[in-house]
């Protein structure tokens, strides 16, 4: 079932988002070779707390489960990497750091990519294609379009700059759960899918990869890594479809946008 959002549940859904807004924009220095990814999962997990607001990830079931504030997710690994304090960044990585945060009962769920001091020139493009991806996916998210729109828009950025564009995972509605109905494909035909209405509150994260879309998981029952071993960058964020275009709710002003 898709939930409509009150005005009153976006309004917590922006305070939420503004939390983990907060925590890239805390975390962004420690993204410097030496630091452990627990490290970078401990300083999240402690401003979510002080916040008064409750990391999302933390205990999602799963084989076993998730034991961080944040899956942080380095190279070829696509999403859901564990944070350990014995990986250490390391000069010419990108590093994906994904955060969730529940307040009043409502999350926030964003994604930023982060190189690791000097990498490889695709690699920047990488990081900065997949982000432009996010926001040609959510000019198409008004109301009355469809969801199709918004993926078909993701695939074409990602495609036409010759990049795979993971499929097997996707983005979703957020709000009272951190994964809701629907699904949010970020490939797939415009004109198709279900229609956009106003109070809808989704999250769009383009997957994105240097080589080609398959992937698979780890044995640690988590991380997901490229089959081909090619890096891949992550951009997400949470927000709402309103009568007057999308409002996103996991940033905050000053921070770029392409
Ligand atoms: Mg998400």
């Amino acid at each position: 079932m898709i939930t409509i959002k009150s005005a009153e549940e976006i309004e917590i859904m922006k305070e939420a988002g503004w939390i983990v807004a907060e925590v890239f924009r805390v975390i962004e220095p420690y993204m410097i070779p030496g630091v452990s990814t627990a490290q970078i999962d401990s300083i999240a997990e402690e401003l979510i707390l002080d916040s008064g607001a409750i990391p999302s990830f933390k205990g999602v079931p799963g084989v076993v489960p998730f034991p961080a504030a944040t899956c942080i997710s380095i190279d070829d690994e696509v999403v859901h990497g564990i944070p350990r304090s014995d990986r250490i960044l390391k000069e010419g990585q990108i590093v994906s750091v994904d955060v969730g945060a529940k307040i009043h009962g409502m999350h926030g769920d964003a994604a930023r990519t982060w190189p690791i001091g000097t990498v490889k020139p695709e690699l920047l493009e990488l990081i900065s294609v997949t982000e432009a991806c996010f926001w040609a996916g959510l000019k198409m998210a008004k109301a009355g379009n469809r969801i199709g729109d918004i993926s078909a828009a993701v695939q074409s950025c990602a495609e036409k700059s010759g990049f795979g564009v993971v499929r097997d995972l996707c983005g979703h509605g957020v709000g009272h759960e951190l994964h809701e109905e629907p699904n949010l494909p970020n490939f797939g035909k415009s004109g198709y899918g279900m229609r956009l209405k106003a109070g809808m509150t989704l999250a769009l994260e383009p997957m994105i990869t240097l080589g080609d879309y398959h992937i698979r998981q780890m044995n640690d029952g988590w991380t997901i890594v490229t089959s081909d071993g090619k890096p891949a960058a992550h951009y997400e964020n949470s927000f709402a479809v309103t009568d007057d275009g999308p409002i996103v709710f996991t940033m905050q002003d000053n921070e770029h946008s392409v």
